[in-house]
C-alpha cells in the first residue's frame, strides 16, 4: 500500500484525486491539506466520513500522517514551497501544479538527489494529452509549419499551459529554429499572434464550459494536419495520477512527465 497525502484537496482536482485514492485498493488516504481545512474528506467527496480532516499546515500533516506520497494540485505560487517541504521529510511529491519554473525544476532536482527521494512532475495527467504530444513531435519532423492553441476553463492562473510549453519543446527537439508566419508580419494589436516559443506560436483561450484541451495545428503546401485532445473532464486525469502515485517511489531524482512512466 502507497499511503498518499493530497495537498489542494478541497480544490477542483484536488478533489477527484481524493475520490480516486480512495478507490484504489493499493492506494491508502493518510492525509489532506488546504487553505479551507476543518472538514472531514468524506464530506468533501460526498462519501461516509472517513475520520481524516483537512488539514492547513502541511508539516504537520506530514509529520502526524507519514506518508510516501505527497500530490499536490494548489497554485502556482505554492508548489514549489509544498514540493521542498515534502522532499526534506523524504516524502516524493508528485506534481500536477502547474507553473513551475526552470530554476524551481532545478532546485527541486537536486532536493530530490539530497534526500535520495525521487519527485514526479506531470504537466498533464491525461493519457491522450501525452499521445497528442508524442504525435506532435513525430508530425514535426515531415511538417514544420506549426502553431498551438490550448483552450482551458477560465479560472486557470497560468498561461501558456504546461501542456502547451511541453508540446513546444517537444517539436524544438525535431525542428530547426525557424519563426512562423510571414517574416515582415507586425501586430496592429499587441499579443495577436500569441505567445512566441523559439518561433512556435502558442495561443491561450480562456472560457467558462472549457476544461483543458489543444489543438496542434501544421501547414504545408495545400494541406493542414490538426492534432487535438480534449480532457472532457477531470477524470481523464485520475489514471495518470494513480499511475504515478504507484511508481513514483521506483524513480531516482525528478522525473518529468508521464511519457516516462508509461510501459
Ligand atoms: P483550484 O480548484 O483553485 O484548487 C486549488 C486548491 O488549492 C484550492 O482549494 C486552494 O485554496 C488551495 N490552496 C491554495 N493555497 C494552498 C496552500 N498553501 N496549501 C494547500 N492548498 C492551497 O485549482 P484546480 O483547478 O484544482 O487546479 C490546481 C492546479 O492543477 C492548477 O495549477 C492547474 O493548472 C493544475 N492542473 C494540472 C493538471 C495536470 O494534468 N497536470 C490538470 C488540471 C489542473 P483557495 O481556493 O483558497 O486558493
Amino acid at each position: 500500500m502507497v499511503r498518499v497525502m493530497v495537498s489542494g484537496a478541497c480544490g477542483k482536482m484536488g478533489r477527484s484525486v481524493l475520490n480516486a485514492v480512495q478507490q484504489d485498493p493499493q492506494l491508502e488516504l493518510v492525509g489532506a491539506v488546504d487553505l479551507h481545512a476543518g472538514s472531514d474528506i468524506g464530506d468533501l467527496i460526498g462519501i461516509p466520513k472517513t475520520g481524516i480532516t483537512v488539514q492547513a499546515d502541511l508539516v504537520e500533516a506530514i509529520v502526524s500522517a507519514k506518508p510516501d506520497v505527497l500530490v499536490d494540485f494548489t497554485k502556482p505560487s505554492v508548489v514549489f514551497s509544498n514540493a521542498c517541504i515534502a522532499l526534506k521529510h523524504r516524502v516524493s511529491p508528485v506534481i500536477g501544479t502547474t507553473g513551475l519554473s526552470d530554476e524551481h525544476k532545478a532546485e527541486i532536482k537536486n532536493l530530490a538527489e539530497e534526500n535520495n527521494t525521487a519527485a514526479f512532475i506531470a504537466p498533464n495527467f491525461a493519457i491522450g494529452a501525452i499521445l497528442m504530444m508524442k504525435m506532435a513531435k513525430e508530425a514535426a519532423k515531415y511538417m514544420p509549419h506549426v502553431e498551438i492553441i490550448e483552450l482551458h476553463h477560465d479560472n486557470k492562473l497560468d498561461a501558456p499551459s504546461g501542456t502547451a510549453l511541453g508540446t513546444a519543446d517537444m517539436i524544438r527537439e525535431v525542428r530547426k529554429s525557424m519563426q512562423q508566419g510571414n517574416p515582415d508580419e507586425f501586430e496592429k494589436v499587441a499579443g495577436a499572434r500569441g505567445a512566441n516559443v523559439d518561433g512556435i506560436h502558442i495561443h491561450s483561450v480562456r472560457l467558462p464550459g472549457y476544461v483543458a484541451h489543444q489543438e496542434v495545428i501544421f501547414g504545408g503546401l495545400g494541406q493542414t494536419l490538426t492534432i487535438r485532445h480534449d480532457s472532457i473532464n477531470r477524470d481523464s486525469f485520475m489514471p495518470g495520477v494513480v499511475m504515478a502515485c504507484k511508481k513514483v517511489k521506483g524513480l531516482q531524482g525528478l522525473v518529468i512527465g508521464l511519457e516516462n512512466l508509461l510501459d
